[in-house]
């Protein structure tokens, strides 16, 4: 099927790993914004409009989206948590494609992490840790949060069983409590790791990005999945027929 689509951030790591996947796969990419640019102009200039380039621009690229009728695809991370909500109503009002991550592998991770989480008896601690490049401007990761609420899901407990780091004396882990641990340096590109310790063993499941275009193949892979979907917000656990019993455009997430 041949459509088109809009670049948001095009300048941006992620923006150019984007145009290089659209070429990959013969899809055309009618515009490109960044900062300052109009981005609704870009937005009415594609079928679908794929955004990986700031927080603060994700309410703009929806709006735009809504009026015109268009689809999106959003991998931009780093909401406050109190506007994720109001974002999450706006999407709804088109064809959305929402994921903290777009990669295959991370989709199969959350799947396994969720299972995981439901099977463990008590007495595995269970923490996250991920690691990325030092230019990474927010943390945890969008993939770390979404990891962290699958597993809380998982487990029965609420956000408030999330732990950031420790220092000074936290003193003795408490049993029903998920820690968080953000790493960055260098250039990687994204390791994702959730670890169930027990007394006496340990399980331990990862995940390793080591080149952004299976992030952007599968944004490109999810704007030609939006074309024929009805309104809603999906996500790509959706997109890969992942999702155990959710309904069509339901996706809480990110
Ligand atoms: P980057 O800093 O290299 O690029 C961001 C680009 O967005 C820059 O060119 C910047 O000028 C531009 N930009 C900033 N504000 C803008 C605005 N208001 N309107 C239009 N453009 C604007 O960052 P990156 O590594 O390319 O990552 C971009 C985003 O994508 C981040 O939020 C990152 O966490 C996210 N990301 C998501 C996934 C995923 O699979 N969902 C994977 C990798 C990165």
């Amino acid at each position: 099927m041949s459509f088109s689509i809009a670049v948001v951030g095009a300048a941006g790591r992620m923006g150019q790993a984007i145009v290089a996947a659209a070429r990959e796969r013969g899809v055309s990419v009618a515009a490109t914004a960044d900062a300052g640019d109009d981005v609704a102009a870009a937005v009415a200039a594609a079928d679908v409009t794929v955004d990986f380039s700031h927080h603060t621009a994700t309410r703009s690229v929806l709006e735009a989206a809504v009026k015109l009728g268009k689809a999106v695809v959003i991998g931009t991370t780093g909401h406050a948590p109190e506007s994720r909500d109001q974002l999450r109503a706006l999407a709804r009002e088109t064809r959305t494609v929402w994921a903290g991550n777009f990669s295959v592998g991370v989709n199969l991770l959350f799947h396994l992490v969720g299972r995981a989480a439901k099977a463990l008896p008590e007495g595995f601690d269970v923490e996250i840790v991920e690691m990325h490049h030092r230019f990474k401007k927010d943390a945890p990761s969008g993939t770390a949060v979404r990891l962290a609420e699958v597993v809380l899901e998982g487990l029965g407990l609420g956000p408030d069983a999330l732990v950031h780091g420790r220092e000074g004396v936290p003193g003795e882990r408490p049993a029903r409590e998920v820690g968080m641990h953000a790493l960055r340096g260098g250039d990687v590109v994204g390791d994702h790791t959730v670890v169930f310790a027990a007394l006496g063993e340990r399980v331990e499941l990862t995940h390793k990005a080591s080149n952004r275009a299976i992030f952007a193949r599968g944004a490109v892979h999810a704007a030609q999945w939006l074309l024929d979907r009805p309104n809603g917000l999906y996500d790509m656990q959706d997109v890969l027929g992942l999702h155990e019993k959710t309904g069509p455009g339901t996706a809480a997430a990110p």
